[in-house]
């Protein structure tokens, strides 16, 4: 573990270093869970977007996008529940003064266990070798059915208190458990307390009465109360989808773990409207589309799991997250929702507006079913920056940082290196990005020794360096560096535009999720 949260502070401190990710107003110290985004970081993040956008939009003649706005009405989160039921649990620690989410500690207490049984089934596994039969050793091992019934009672006496809101509950659980602070180390709790995320503002200036209005802490309302008029101006037909990109902001008790968990984010969500009934063919089928548009990236398909919820939030008949293995463990980067009608009939009931659809089809009006599709863009890109971070020993004894991102996400898609500052070699390469920069973002570097620059560039994921030699003014050959080999081949700089866009474009991504 302690190895594990050292690769993780290398590579915040590489997003920091190459520009990818620097703490907000850093030089008044910063903001706590807030996060900009630096030069290279942007180009990351609009390309994940563009990923998710154009897999949605493109592929799927009946989803459609929009882009609503962050203020709405403040009836809006009444109607949809997050007035009266957004919340999280809180505790606090008397003796740190630290603040934590009661569900999460009593989580974590459960993982603990869970850490145990698979310690015991490991250490099993190695001792009988090929003879091991792990499910006969679950059903047998005095041990690990001590450890499972104890992790069986805690977690339904949790599942309980959380579905019954029932606060003294939780704070028992920490107690009984003997939870303590991992700060002061003492079981000194408070009370536990309900914590509403969102943020508050006002809008209008008090002379005309001002109103009270909300940062939206999801971008999935815009879609809802837009729904009629996507439907009725765009002539659609159910099954269809609404598609937005935009930040959500949510007043996180505990916010840590870098761009994991924070205050300000953003979201890349998906309402597909679909006819009652259908609605969990629609959902398994989601889960599977969604997961495929992850492994298409070749982060690693053994980094990706499921989790389907047991406590379902007040709206959804269905609800899974896929999780993927960050370097402090399995987190949900995605959450797929079945949830039912309920938004559209509460918009219906709290507007007084008709929110129905007539199916031609079957002749009958009502109001739609919705599977959403919700994913964070920066846990997105906490994701595709860990699995592609490595310190490489090279041989010979010399290492280097390398980021294996995605060709298609990298932020510059090539470099043109002129290997020498003289010779006609900058004019040349010069003319090379003049060429390619229409279709690829590229880069010009000059300075320091070639393997210097090669360096850079691997630093920040370029997939291609071309370098200018004396050669290439004699035959118009280039060099073409590839990141991950580091091979180099010898080739014609009337080919370099068709051997990039194989690797970098974003159609070939796209292409495999047919
Ligand atoms: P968590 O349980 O981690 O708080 P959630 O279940 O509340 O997440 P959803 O409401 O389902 O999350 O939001 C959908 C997606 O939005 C999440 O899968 C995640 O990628 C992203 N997300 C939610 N909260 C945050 C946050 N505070 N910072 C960054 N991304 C977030």
């Amino acid at each position: 573990m302690a190895q594990q949260d050292d690769v993780f502070k290398k590579i915040v401190s590489h997003a920091k270093e190459y520009g990818f990710v620097f703490p907000s107003s850093e030089i008044y110290d910063g903001l706590s869970a807030v996060y900009d985004y630096g030069q290279n970081g942007v180009e990351l993040k609009n390309n994940i977007k563009r990923y998710w956008w154009d897999a949605m939009t493109l592929l799927h003649e009946n989803i459609v996008g929009i882009d609503s706005a962050i203020f709405m009405h403040p009836t809006i989160w009444k109607a949809s529940g997050h007035v009266d039921a957004f919340n999280d649990p809180l505790i606090d620690n008397r003796d740190s003064k630290k603040r934590y989410r009661a569900d999460v500690l009593i989580e974590e207490q459960i993982a603990k266990i869970d850490d145990k049984i698979s310690k015991e089934v490991a250490k099993a596994a190695k001792r009988f070798g090929d003879a091991f039969d792990e499910g006969q050793f679950r059903a047998t091992n005095a041990r690990v059915l001590e450890y499972q019934a104890h992790r069986d009672a805690l977690h339904e006496r949790f599942s309980q208190a959380m579905n019954d809101n029932d606060l003294e509950g939780l704070r028992q659980i920490i107690i009984d458990e003997a939870i303590v602070c991992p700060i002061s180390g003492t079981k000194n709790w408070t009370e536990v307390r309900q914590f509403n995320l969102m943020f508050k503002t006002e809008m209008g200036s008090t002379a005309d009465g001002s109103m009270t209005v909300y940062l939206r802490p999801e971008t999935a309302q815009g879609i809802f109360v837009n729904y009629l008029n996507v439907q009725k101006t765009g002539r659609m037909r159910i099954p269809f989808g609404i598609a937005q990109i935009g930040k959500a902001f949510r007043n996180e008790i505990v916010a840590r773990q870098f761009i994991f968990r924070m205050r300000e984010f953003e979201q890349m969500e998906m309402q597909f409207f679909v006819r009652p009934g259908e609605e969990l063919k629609w959902f398994n089928q989601w889960k599977e589309w969604r997961l495929m548009w992850h492994k298409a990236l070749g982060l690693g398909d053994e980094k990706y799991r499921y989790h389907d919820h047991e406590k379902l939030a007040h709206y959804a008949n269905a609800a899974t997250d896929i999780e993927f293995r960050m370097p402090f463990g399995f987190k949900e980067v995605e959450g797929i929702h079945s949830r039912t009608n309920f938004d559209l009939s509460q918009h219906e009931k709290f507007s007084g507006k008709k929110i129905q659809y007539f199916d031609p089809e079957i002749n009958e009006s009502y109001t739609p079913y919705v599977i959403e599709t919700s994913i964070g863009v920066d846990r997105m890109f906490l994701s595709v920056l860990c699995s592609s971070y490595e310190e490489e020993q090279l041989p010979g004894g010399d290492t280097r940082v390398v980021l294996h991102l995605p060709a298609p996400l990298a932020p510059v898609k090539c470099a043109v290196l002129p290997l020498v500052r003289k010779d006609g070699l900058p004019e040349k390469a010069r003319e090379i990005v003049d060429d390619l920069k229409f279709d690829f973002a590229t880069h010009y570097e000059e300075k320091d020794a070639i393997g210097k620059r090669y360096r850079r560039q691997d630093a920040i994921g370029t997939p291609y360096c071309i370098t200018v030699d004396h050669q290439t003014l004699e035959d118009n050959t280039v060099t073409l560096r590839e990141r991950d080999t580091m091979e180099q081949h010898r080739v014609a700089i009337a080919d370099l535009h068709k051997l990039i866009h194989e690797r970098v474009s974003l159609s070939s991504l796209l292409r495999k999720l047919k």
